[in-house]
């Protein structure tokens, strides 16, 4: 068997997921060797509070990774619903979000520590391919291979490079220098800590609840392994100014002025959790515009919020990461099904391949971006009657939290005849053989 050699620069959720997602290519014949390039000295407890939604469930469950899906890890509210919006003074629920299709219980959203979710992906990747303290700095790519650099003065080649490395990401920057992110006007107050501390609070809503004001907005929610998290919405201080590259997220905050927003006016179930928060982090939230390809030469792709610069929006990151990694490992299955595994894939194969997985996932990511940034400039609601009406009038977001990953896939095959589309007959067969003897670069 032909070792494809394929190099990931970062080791977060996406890195993880496409670790995975190749690795799983290996028993129809392939032999991919994945190795992850991470930044971090090491693997430790990192982050707050992060969503699956219905989508990014499904796909954990068609990557058979069930250690991430049950109530041990995570939690559900009990109404089944995915979130309670409540008026900021009154504490009176005003909407709800609801599921339109999803009755399975373990694929409905779901709120971890991005730690646990972390580690439950990484129980799924051979701990000897993952490199830490490994900075990609840039990267180099041409018809016969990649080549990673690294701060530390090393570098790695590979057969296929992958950029998981984040909002900030080198190999984003390496082969598409002129894309920029840009402060979205908001920044969040992020804390996780025991519910032991905020589980007597009278009236403690059990689902997790998002309270809008006319200038900020208030989240909670219980997490897995009897955690709790806060979530203030804030503007602390006007980032627009500032390098992208130089403001990061998670840093650890002034807990007052957190307390001080929810003081005044606010229903004493949100004071009593503002009061009883002990930490915050500050997550200022940067996006930047759609990319016009996430494939560079025949090679390179990018995964994750290195593709998709939507910054912390509607917490779709790590659904939005095990999806791209799905999209990927089909697009990987439909080319290959035509390539002997004793032979390396050609560099049209890895493109072809990398194109069906752009064709996939763009479209989605770049609806959402655009919706990111034009709401950038909202105006806030004056009166009372504006803000219930924002909070009814809210769009839906079904599209993106029950997106159909394995549709948009077939769609795309539809779409470029590479089987029939639905009005025609039958079932399409997979890319035509290659004719025997093709020269392979
Ligand atoms: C420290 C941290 C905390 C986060 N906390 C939250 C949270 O509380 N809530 C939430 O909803 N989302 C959080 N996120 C974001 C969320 O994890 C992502 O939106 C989502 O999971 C998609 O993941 P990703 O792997 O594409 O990006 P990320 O999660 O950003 O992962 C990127 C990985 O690449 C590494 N990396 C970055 N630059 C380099 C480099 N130059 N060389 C090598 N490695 C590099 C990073 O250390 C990280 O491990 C956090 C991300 C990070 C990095």
């Amino acid at each position: 068997m032909a070792e494809i050699k394929v190099i990931v620069a970062g080791a977060g959720i996406a890195g993880l997921a496409t670790a995975i997602s190749l690795r799983q290519l290996n028993s129809s014949g392939h032999n991919f060797n994945v190795h992850l390039y991470e930044r971090a000295p090491e693997l430790k407890e990192i982050g707050a509070s992060i969503a699956l939604s219905p989508n990014g469930l499904r796909t954990l469950e068609r990557f058979g990774i069930e250690n991430a899906l049950d109530d041990n890890i995570s939690y559900r509210g009990p109404s089944a619903l995915p979130m309670i919006y409540r008026h900021w003074k009154t504490n009176e629920i005003v909407s709800v979000d609801q599921f339109a299709d999803v009755p399975d219980h373990r694929h409905q959203t779901a709120r971890f520590h991005r730690a646990h979710l972390h580690d439950a992906l990484l129980q799924h990747v051979p701990r000897e391919s993952i490199h830490l303290n490994k900075e990609t700095i840039s990267a180099e790519a041409d018809s016969n291979g990649v080549t990673l650099f690294f701060k530390d003065g090393t570098s790695v080649n590979g057969d296929i490079l992958i950029g998981a490395d984040g909002l900030r990401s080198k190999v984003r920057t390496t082969f598409n220098p002129d894309h920029k992110l840009h402060w979205t006007g908001r920044t969040l107050f992020r804390s996780t800590f025991d519910y032991s501390l905020v589980k007597d609070i009278p009236d403690l809503p059990p689902d997790s609840t998002h309270w809008w004001g006319p200038k900020t907005t208030f989240f909670a929610s219980r997490l897995g392994r009897n955690m709790y998290t806060t979530v203030g919405s804030f503007d602390p201080r006007d980032y627009s100014k500032e390098d992208p590259e130089s403001v990061r997220w998670d840093q650890v905050a002034d807990v007052s002025p957190f307390k001080d927003l929810y003081k005044e006016d606010w229903n004493p179930v949100v004071k009593a959790l503002a009061e009883a928060t002990p930490y915050v982090r500050l997550y200022p939230n940067f996006a930047g515009e759609p990319l016009a390809s996430w494939v560079f030469g025949s090679r390179v792709t990018l995964i994750g919020d290195a593709a998709h610069t939507h910054g912390g929006s509607h917490a779709a990151g790590g659904s939005l990461a095990l999806d791209d990694a799905w999209a990927l490992y089909l697009s990987f299955k439909q080319v290959l099904a035509t390539v002997d595994p004793g032979q390396k894939p050609t560099s049209q194969d890895i493109h072809q391949a990398l194109t069906l997985y752009d064709n996939t996932r763009r479209p989605h990511t770049t609806r959402l971006i655009n919706g990111v940034l034009g709401s950038a400039n909202a105006v806030n609601p004056v009166t009372d009657e504006e803000l219930r009406q924002r909070m009814t009038g809210r769009a839906s977001t079904i599209w993106l939290t029950e997106h159909d990953v394995n549709a948009a896939f077939t769609k795309v095959l539809q779409d470029e005849g590479l089987i029939p589309s639905i009005s025609e007959s039958g079932t399409g067969p997979l890319l035509q053989p290659r004719i025997q003897g093709q020269s392979r670069l």
